[in-house]
């Protein structure tokens, strides 16, 4: 019997193993994931879930059954300890498996802090479903909440804290929101809607210490400013480290992720990764990008399943990310971090929060964000694939449908 084994129970993991079997794959799928859930998504666990809004079943990828029912070998709970490709074997549970063909899906863990206090009670992290949980708990009505980080996940932490009649402040270094994901122009609209709804900023700022109470629980940020920030609460939103231990130990190349080539094959032989982990080359960006959204591991899950299989496959998709803050329903497609693009073009009004923004390199569409319009993605999608110029007036006119641009 054939077996593939694949080495994180995350989304990508999970969908690579539905792709194995959709695709008629008849050999064992052994599935492991050192987390006590069954797959789930991350999404809700800064937004619905966060709020309370959605059901904790409605993150998971697949119904309980749903593995024995496709006779998916799932193992929830174990640690994979090592690999060893040369061998053809992967280490858990005190014992050893041999695979054919073995996926890395490990995802990546939160960076963690490191300054006086980062230890004490109440200095939380949201990764997975117990910190959403964790996170919850400390949203009683006038709570102050500190966040350390105006990414996507420290302003999604803020938006559910705020609806939950807390007090939120966010320290961020960087002079404004959204700095790296998005530049200084998108980053502002985000700042605005979050101060429009009452959370404090303390821009250009880091957090220094942590000061705890005799019980040892957080009660107050220092900053780099000098000031001292009354917390009930913190939660550390300054990134995440892709999950390479495995990868770099067993001698695989390692760079800022899992080193993929376009089908998703690692320097070893029958080793793929997907998902946060890898670091893939992208064909349409001509370079390699580690990219951490929800899509990614969505799409890039089941290629990675398809290579194994040994089908043709060019992963190539465009990189697609949404957010939900307050009021505000976002989708952006391509990756407009600083130093990639050189004009912002915006389609409608900023100020009413219903608006199309497109980042342009030399004439040429990077990136294009629709915040609160809907139904535009693959029109916009289509434009940074075609790689040409577009008319700048015409990109910004409503009138003019994105497929005549
Ligand atoms: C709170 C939060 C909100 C998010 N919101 C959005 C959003 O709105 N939009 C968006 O596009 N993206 C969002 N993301 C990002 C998105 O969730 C990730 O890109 C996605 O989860 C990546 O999936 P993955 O399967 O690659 O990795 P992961 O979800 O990290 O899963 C990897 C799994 O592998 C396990 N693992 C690691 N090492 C081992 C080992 N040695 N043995 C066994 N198991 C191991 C891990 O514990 C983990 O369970 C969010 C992320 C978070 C944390």
């Amino acid at each position: 019997m054939t077996t593939f084994v694949i080495v994180g129970g995350g989304l990508a993991g999970a969908k690579a193993a539905e792709t194995l079997r959709a695709e008629g794959f008849d050999g064992e799928v052994v599935l492991v994931g050192e987390e006590p859930e069954r797959p789930y998504e991350r999404p809700p666990l800064s937004k619905g879930y966060l709020l309370g809004k959605a059901e904790r079943d409605s993150a998971f990828v697949h119904s309980a059954d749903w593995y024995e029912a496709n006779r998916v070998d799932l193992r929830t709970g174990v640690t994979v300890a090592a690999i060893d490709p040369s061998a053809h074997t992967v280490t858990f549970g005190g014992g050893t498996l041999s695979y054919d063909k073995l996926l890395l899906t490990t995802g990546a863990s939160p960076r963690r802090i490191d300054i006086p206090g980062a230890s004490l009670d109440g200095v939380l992290y949201l990764r997975r479903l117990a910190d959403s949980d964790r996170v919850r708990a400390t949203f009683r009505g006038g709570a102050r909440i500190v966040i350390v980080g105006a990414g996507w996940i420290g302003l999604e932490t803020a938006a559910a804290a705020r609806l939950a009649g807390c007090q939120v402040t966010v320290v961020e270094p960087q002079p404004g929101a959204l700095h790296a994901a998005l530049g200084p122009e998108l980053g502002a609209v985000f700042a605005a809607l979050h101060e429009a709804n009452g959370v404090e900023f303390r821009f250009g700022e880091t957090a220094t210490e942590f000061h705890g109470d005799a019980a040892g629980h957080v009660g107050s940020v220092l900053t780099s400013a000098g000031t001292v920030l009354p917390a009930d609460a913190v939660v550390v939103g300054i990134g995440a480290i892709p999950n390479t231990g495995l990868a770099s130990a067993a001698g695989l190349e390692v760079s800022n992720g899992v080193v993929t080539d376009a089908a998703l094959r690692t320097s070893a032989p029958d080793v793929f990764a997907a998902g946060d982990v890898a670091n893939s080359y992208h064909p349409l960006l001509g370079e390699r990008v580690r990219v951490e959204h929800w899509s990614n591991a969505l799409h890039g899950g089941p290629a990675a399943a398809r290579s194994m299989l040994g089908q043709q496959v060019e992963y190539d998709r465009v990189p697609y990310f949404y957010s939900d803050q307050y009021d505000l329903g976002m989708e952006c497609s391509g990756l407009p971090s600083p130093g990639s693009y050189d004009q912002v073009v915006y389609r409608g009004d900023r100020s009413t929060l219903e608006f199309i923004a497109f980042w342009l390199s030399q004439g040429r569409l990077v990136a294009g964000m629709n915040v609160n319009v809907w139904d535009v993605t693959s029109d916009i999608q289509s434009l940074i694939r075609s790689a040409r110029p577009v008319d700048q007036a015409r990109l910004a006119d409503p009138a003019i449908p994105l497929t005549d641009v």
